[in-house]
């Protein structure tokens, strides 16, 4: 049984590490940026609320996210583990996800940190050329990572869940290092 969180800056590999991870274990993926992107593309209620924010890098209200991971834990894949990637992104939503994690009877979920530095991360970011990736978004997603989510690192920590990969080396390289850190 594998719980996993996914933390990082934009462009620290997150989405990429999480979906190879997931695959090898033979348990979901949930990245709340997917399912908010797929929701756009379909123009769904969820999708028309996200898109203004998601524009301009910003996040999008907590409630919208928690409702759709509240929902998405309850499906019947989770029961073997899943990676969350993209969220909690704040420390309201950790709080959050702690009790609904206390409510659905799902535990010991270990936080993984990729760490990459910011002049790596911008580049990655401008390379990928996603719709939200323009210099500017970008900025503001950077800045909101520091403010809102790095916080989270110390949360994490603090109680004692934390597991930090060094995000700044080949993929392969992460997945090993990622493979070995969640084995011991
Ligand atoms: P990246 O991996 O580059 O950080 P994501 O695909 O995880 O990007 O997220 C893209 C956008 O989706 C964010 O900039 C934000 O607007 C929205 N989003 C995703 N997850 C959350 C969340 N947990 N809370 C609020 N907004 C979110």
């Amino acid at each position: 049984m594998t719980r996993l969180i996914f933390l990082g800056p934009p462009g620290a590999g997150k989405g990429t590490q999480a979906k190879t991870l997931a695959q090898h274990l033979n348990i979901p993926h949930i990245s709340t940026g997917d399912i908010l992107r797929q929701a756009m593309k379909e123009q769904t209620p969820l999708g028309i609320k996200a898109q203004g924010y998601m524009d301009k890098g910003e996040l999008v209200p907590d409630k919208l996210v928690e409702d759709l991971v509240s929902e998405r834990l309850q499906q019947a894949d989770t029961h073997s583990g899943w990676i969350l990637d993209g969220f909690p992104r704040t420390v309201n939503q950790a709080v959050f996800l702690d009790k609904l994690l206390h409510t659905l009877a799902q535990g010991g979920e270990k936080v993984v940190n990729l760490e990459v530095p910011d002049d790596v991360v911008v580049a990655r970011l401008l390379e990928r050329g996603r719709k939200d990736d323009t210099e500017e978004v970008i900025r503001t997603r950077l800045q909101v990572y520091r403010t809102e989510t790095a916080p989270l690192i110390d949360y994490y920590r603090d109680r004692q869940q934390l597991l930090l990969i060094n995000g700044n080396q080949s993929q392969e390289e992460v997945n090993n290092e990622l493979e070995k850190a969640i084995a011991s």
